[in-house]
């Protein structure tokens, strides 16, 4: 074993600059801020970390101690707690990352600052593999500082330090750490009443996860701050004076708001910055203690309402009643002359002490647990409940409570590896997924959250971890925009439909000009908008769309700029779903495979009947339309009865003649039993056997049950015959059908 004291006071050892100087500053600190502390012992536990981080560097380049020394500063600053918190803050990394073990600690320091260094190593150990966010894992947290709530206070100063050091980080562990800082240790550093953390947590972690959003709120303020400086002093001086008159001994300061929490407000209240920051609030910390303390509060806020008129629905006494984690004091919101409304928050030095450090400020560590403040003894028996019903529901709420309620905008979900996603409330599958990669975005077929498969609107919830399952074969598909909420993943479907209707209705004005030119028409554009208004298109793209969907012929077109005959009036194919109506390009190639009373023919206009979709091999008929082109439907299609009586002499007995590479769209049910997987061996099954295109597939599941719809593409109906068998005999499906509405 090292023998830690020997190796300092016999070797010729030194403390380098400027830590030497560090060393003295935090000295003169512990001065300043704690009560009383044995100097000897923080010296000793400096030079013990210094020396055991010798040879360590952090992200940063520069010398690990820097960072232990930091975390010090702010346990002594922000925290005030006692010396050994500040020594412990010194020595939190060494067990874990030098050759110092906790025996050492325990020989130098003894049992106290060994079950601290302890805790907090073990606090590491949480965080190290796993992500945090789910229940079990704040529990451990929980249950790390059940042995000493100081282990938790030293966490703090930290992660404060780790998120002020940040910018050194690969730029993805940037936005893990900063999530995982706003999701729980803001939170908690508020369930703690420790108010200047939490608010610098919440800054820096907005800085990383919203670069733009963070800076253009601080340049916002920068931008106004003198002209609100000069509001609020103006506000601030007939208040003084009149304090003044009354004798009272006060501080009143403008107080400027916490970036995180405008950015929240803009979010939630939809509002721009300067509808934000225009709210003015003043803040007046009276020097008065104890009970006068709580009179005084009550007379300076009767002196300002006489002055200003209050706004009685937002008025708060958290005097009377502290919130849970020992704040006090009181709120109003008063108008000025303009109408322009002031925050006021009116408090003793103490409540403000408690306001900023919260519990810490109560803590009297060396009088005991036992003769502790109340409030801190609450938050401990609370602790030792959970951890004395380790499955109680509490940890459960206690999550809901920090996390869900004071951030009800965001939820987070966690990657199959663990790693956390911030995305806004009623995000889907398909948010997460172009969230991590527009790419993965477009090429999701389903979804599993926590292992079990889920259909890809369901709505995600805080904690779930989300695993998407993608297909090359698969594009996103029109219907997704109806449930989607990220600006990302709207914008990109958007953009992808939008691309598919060019497409369209490119093909279909070429369509209309080969038709056109065959039938030796010359029409000019401003006729050809004419007649898109005649056939009732707002548009010529309308028009163009429709052809290339099928569901406009253009020999009805040629028909009427030859004769004027208006088109048929019954619409027997009508549009259909969206994601099915249209048609690949390729599959209008599709002419020159039928044939139409025994006769390949060429250049008569056939159409594929939306309402059936028929493919090569269906047994099919075609019906003449008054126009002269052939639609063609299966034998089996809801119409056929109806035309088929109705239309004898229109009736066309038409057969497939063989050609290849040549794809037609069917649509698939598959039913069975859910399982894990099944989605990932159906595409597997379509995609790779049997090459066959997939256009978009959608899974549903209940009660143990998954409905999948599945469009795709096929060169006939051999090829559907043999995908549909295949399908039958992947594992739990029980059935698989030809839908064709
Ligand atoms: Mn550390």
């Amino acid at each position: 074993m090292l023998e830690a004291s020997t190796i300092l006071k016999e070797r010729d050892f030194k403390v380098e600059e400027p830590y030497g100087r560090q060393l003295e500053e935090l000295i003169a600190d512990c001065n300043q801020y704690l009560p009383t502390f044995d100097e000897a012992m923080i010296r000793h536990a400096f030079k013990l970390s210094y020396w055991a981080h010798r040879n360590d560097r952090r992200a940063s380049g520069e010398w690990y101690i820097a960072h232990p020394i930091a975390v010090a500063r702010i346990v002594v600053r922000e925290i005030r707690l006692d010396d050994v918190s500040v020594g412990a803050a010194l020595l939190h990394d060494v067990v874990e990352d030098t050759d110092l073990s906790l025996e050492i600690i325990r020989a130098e320091f003894g049992e106290e600052m060994a079950l601290l260094i302890d805790g907090l190593t073990k606090i590491r150990g949480i965080y190290a593999n796993r992500a945090l966010g789910q229940a079990e894992n704040v529990r451990k947290l929980i249950l790390s500082m059940a042995q000493d709530v100081r282990v938790i206070f030293v966490k703090f100063g930290d992660r404060l330090h780790n998120m002020q050091t940040l910018g050194s980080l690969p730029p993805a562990k940037q936005l893990k750490i900063a999530t995982e800082t706003l999701m729980l240790f803001a939170p908690l550093a508020h369930r703690f009443g420790l108010q200047r953390i939490k608010s610098e947590l919440e800054n820096l972690s907005l800085k990383v996860l919203e670069p733009e959003a963070y800076s253009s709120i601080v340049l916002g303020l920068r931008e106004s701050k003198q002209e609100r400086d000069s509001y609020i002093n103006q506000f601030i001086v007939p208040l003084r004076e009149r304090l003044q008159q009354y004798g009272f001994e006060f501080d009143i300061k403008g107080r400027s708001k916490n970036i995180y929490s405008i950015f929240h407000k803009m979010q939630a209240q939809n509002k721009p910055l300067e509808a934000i920051y225009d709210v003015f609030a003043i803040r007046i910390i009276l020097k008065t203690r104890g009970q006068k303390g709580k009179e005084d509060c009550w007379r300076v806020y009767s002196i300002i309402t006489d002055l200003y008129k209050p706004l009685p629905e937002r008025f708060r006494d958290f005097i009377s009643v502290p919130k849970s984690n020992g704040y006090q004091s009181l709120h109003t919101t008063v108008l000025d002359a303009d109408g322009r409304r002031i925050e006021v928050q009116i408090r003793t030095e103490e409540m403000d002490e408690i306001a900023e450090r919260g519990m810490a400020a109560h803590w009297k560590y060396k009088e005991g647990v036992n003769k502790a403040d109340t409030k801190m003894d609450q938050l401990l028996n609370w602790v030792h409940d959970l951890m004395e019903n380790p499955d109680s529901e509490q940890a459960t709420e206690f999550v809901q409570e920090f996390s869900l309620d004071l951030y009800t905008d965001e939820i987070y979900v966690f990657t199959p590896r663990g790693d956390l996603k911030t995305l806004p409330k009623n995000a889907t599958p398909v948010d997460f997924a172009f969230q991590i990669h527009t790419d993965i975005g477009f090429h999701c077929i389903g979804a599993k959250v926590n292992g079990k498969m889920v259909p890809l609107s369901y709505k995600l919830r805080s904690g779930d971890q989300v695993e998407i399952i993608t297909s090359k074969k698969v594009t996103a598909n029109p219907d997704w925009i109806k449930f989607v909420v990220t600006h990302k993943a709207r914008s990109r479907i958007r953009h992808r439909i939008n691309e598919e209707r060019r497409a369209a209705v490119r093909y279909g004005r070429q369509l209309w000009e080969k038709k056109a030119k065959r039938a030796k028409l010359s029409v000019s554009e401003e006729e050809l908008v004419r007649l898109a208004a005649q056939f009732k298109y707002s548009t010529l793209a309308q028009m163009f769309y429709e052809i290339a969907s099928g569901l406009l012929d253009v020999q009805d077109l040629i028909q009427y700029m030859r004769t004027g005959d208006a088109p048929e009036s019954v619409d027997i194919d009508a549009p259909t779903e969206s994601g099915i109506t249209f048609r690949e390009t390729a599959q209008y190639k599709g002419a020159e495979t039928l044939l139409i009373n025994g006769e390949r023919i060429k250049g008569l206009a056939t159409v594929y009947a939306s309402c059936c979709n028929p493919i090569p091999g269906d047994a099919v008929f075609g019906y003449t339309s008054k126009a002269g082109s052939i639609n063609i439907h299966r034998t089996g299609c809801r119409n056929a009865a109806h035309l088929l009586v109705n239309y004898p002499d229109r009736i066309q007995s038409c057969a497939w003649s063989r050609q290849k590479d040549v794809r037609f769209v069917v649509g698939l049910r598959v039913v069975g039993e859910d399982r894990v997987g099944i989605v990932h061996d159906l595409t597997t099954v379509i995609s790779r056997n049997l090459k066959t295109n997939i256009r978009s597939m959608s899974v549903r599941t209940e009660d143990g049950f998954f409905e999948g719809t599945i469009i795709l593409h096929v060169s006939d109906l051999q090829h559907l015959k043999r995908l549909i068998g295949r399908i039958r005999r992947v594992e739990s499906v029980r059935g698989v059908y030809r839908f064709e509405e």
